[in-house]
């Protein structure tokens, strides 16, 4: 990031510690950046040069999690309150804001995670449409009503914010999740406590800082920073009613199950193990250019990275295609770089474990990344690495490896390629190459993926349609924006109502039954 760059989260910044040459970032509580008094903190990296970039609460105190939870639940009553009109035209304000921000927000992700330009600012992109459609929320909350259901008697049903609603976010997009999440919580008409990843904290900070100038009043989003404890005790306060949560499935898995004992309702998006199907009759080119940019852009770390092929039949030709792509890749931070560094050393070595089993039990490694050196020594680089002759007993294929890795398994037809990627414990994404329409028909119906591409190799719809998941890589019903993020930030209420004068069967003890 730019000098001036760091500048654009000043307010986010401690005053006290402005002084240390890494800058630490406040919780932003009752619309304040509030210095923590936590002892310790965890450091943020620049994952392409090794340099520490900011600094986070390792994790919030109780106390301040409790200022936190109270500030969201005395906002929640004025703000549940205010005109949707009114709350839509703060989000609308907001989502300019975001607009104009667009650059300096990227250039904090790029900072944080080491993504390219261009996927910075998708990154960034991304999420403004989720805002964009959280300015359109007053026609989603608009209910319905049925007059006379019964004689003299009219219903109408109406959606009614939760209350205090919490998101922890993933590294992986840190401004696209949060996104995802308090734009359309907050624009229903709750109020939201988010828990930013601490390997990229700074957007969320930048964010905050643009939604007190565009107007959200103190107290509807407040951002608490930390780790598994800062979670635990956000998820164990009985005021947060609903918790958004996207990460691995370990960590989900366990948020999940603290939720829902607790009576919150959760939306929990975890990990993914995506598969491209390549049939014979699809271009080799095509094919291996889209799966080529899926599976190694973001450096892999994408939930919806196209991490595993499966070629059938003669679609094995293809994996020469995929070798000249992969190798062409240039991996950097430098602009012009078509791929970033990993994480952090620690991902990076989890990668090179992993590429390592592959090569003991048995797969070929036909582009070995881990072979290249990158020369800017401090970053976690790894070179795009392809892997064939995986099994699906194999640990490549068995875990989300979320680096620049694809893996390939064979099948003989279409069907045992279903077969393949519906035993995947998995089920985020997956996509067909084919010029077949039958097979991509087939494919369409058969595959128990959330989202489905056809020659499409990320497939996303837009923010209308939720972001869903299905199998292990999603728990909970109701999947993120679009329709069901309203109903999932909203509860309905029933009114029953009748205004006659005079009406005979008042005093009935039986039960009413529509007449
Ligand atoms: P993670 O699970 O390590 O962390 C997610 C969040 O949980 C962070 O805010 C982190 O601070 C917090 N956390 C970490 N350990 C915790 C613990 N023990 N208890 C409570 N909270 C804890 O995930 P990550 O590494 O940041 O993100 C990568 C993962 O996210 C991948 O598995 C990827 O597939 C998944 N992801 C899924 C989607 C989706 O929509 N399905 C989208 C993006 C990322």
């Amino acid at each position: 990031m730019k000098a001036g760059q760091m500048a654009r989260v000043a307010t986010a910044v401690s005053q006290s510690v402005r002084t240390q040459t890494t800058p630490i970032l406040s919780n932003f509580i009752g619309g304040k950046f509030v210095e923590s008094s936590a002892s310790d903190y965890f450091y943020a990296t620049n994952p392409g040069t090794g340099e520490k970039s900011v600094g986070t609460p390792e994790d919030s105190t109780d106390t301040e999690i409790g200022i936190a939870v109270k500030a969201a639940v005395e906002a929640f009553p004025s703000w549940s309150r205010t005109p949707v009109s009114k709350r839509v035209s703060i989000m609308f304000r907001l989502k300019e804001a975001v607009t104009n921000d667009l650059d300096n927000l990227a250039g904090l992700v790029r900072k944080e995670l080491g993504k390219t330009p261009a996927d910075a600012r998708g990154d960034v992109v991304r999420g403004l449409e989720v805002l964009e459609y959280s300015c359109g929320v007053a026609s989603q909350l608009a209910g319905s009503s049925l007059p006379n259901f019964s004689t003299n008697i009219d219903v109408t049903q109406r959606r009614e914010p939760l209350g205090v609603c919490l998101g922890i976010a993933p590294f992986n997009f840190p401004a696209m999740i949060p996104l995802w999440m308090f734009p359309l919580a907050i624009s229903c008409g709750n109020t939201f406590i988010l828990k930013p990843s601490e390997l990229v904290p700074s957007a969320c900070s930048r964010l905050a800082e643009l939604a007190v100038d565009a107007g959200v009043p103190a107290g509807v989003l407040n951002i608490v920073h930390g780790r598994r404890r800062t979670v635990e005790s956000l998820i164990a306060r009985e005021e947060i009613k609903a918790v958004s949560f996207v990460g691995s499935t370990e960590v989900g898995t366990s948020v999940y199950t603290s939720a829902t004992a607790t009576g919150k309702r959760a939306q929990c998006n975890l990990g993914a193990k995506n598969h491209a199907v390549v049939m014979p009759d699809a271009d080799p080119k095509q094919a291996a250019k889209q799966i080529v940019g899926a599976a190694f852009g973001a450096s892999g770390q994408r939930c919806m990275a196209l991490s595993t092929v499966v070629l059938v039949g003669d679609a094995a030709k293809v994996l020469d295609n995929l070798v000249e792509g992969a190798e062409s890749l240039k991996v950097g931070i430098d602009d012009d770089a078509d791929m970033g560094p990993v994480v952090t050393p620690r991902a990076k070595a989890r990668v090179e474990k992993l590429i390592q089993s592959g090569k003991e039990q048995g797969a070929s490694i036909v582009l070995d990344g881990t072979k290249r050196e990158h020369p800017d020594k401090g970053g976690n680089f790894i070179y795009p690495t392809i892997i064939d002759d995986v099994k699906p007993d194999m640990e490549v294929y068995k875990q989300e490896i979320f680096g620049p890795v694809l893996v390939c398994l064979r099948a003989k037809t279409l069907k045992d390629a279903l077969d393949l990627v519906n035993s995947n414990p998995y089920g985020n994404g997956a996509a067909i190459f084919t010029s077949s329409g039958s097979n991509a028909r087939i494919f369409e119906s058969e595959v128990k993926s959330g989202q489905v591409g056809i020659n499409v190799p990320i497939p996303l719809g837009p923010p209308q349609m939720g972001f869903t998941g299905s199998a292990g890589s999603m728990l909970g019903d109701l999947p993120f924006y679009g329709q069901s993020g309203v109903q999932f930030f909203t509860k309905p209420k029933n009114v029953v109502s009748r205004w006659v004068d005079q009406d005979p069967s008042l005093s009935s003890t039986v039960i009413p039954v529509s007449r």
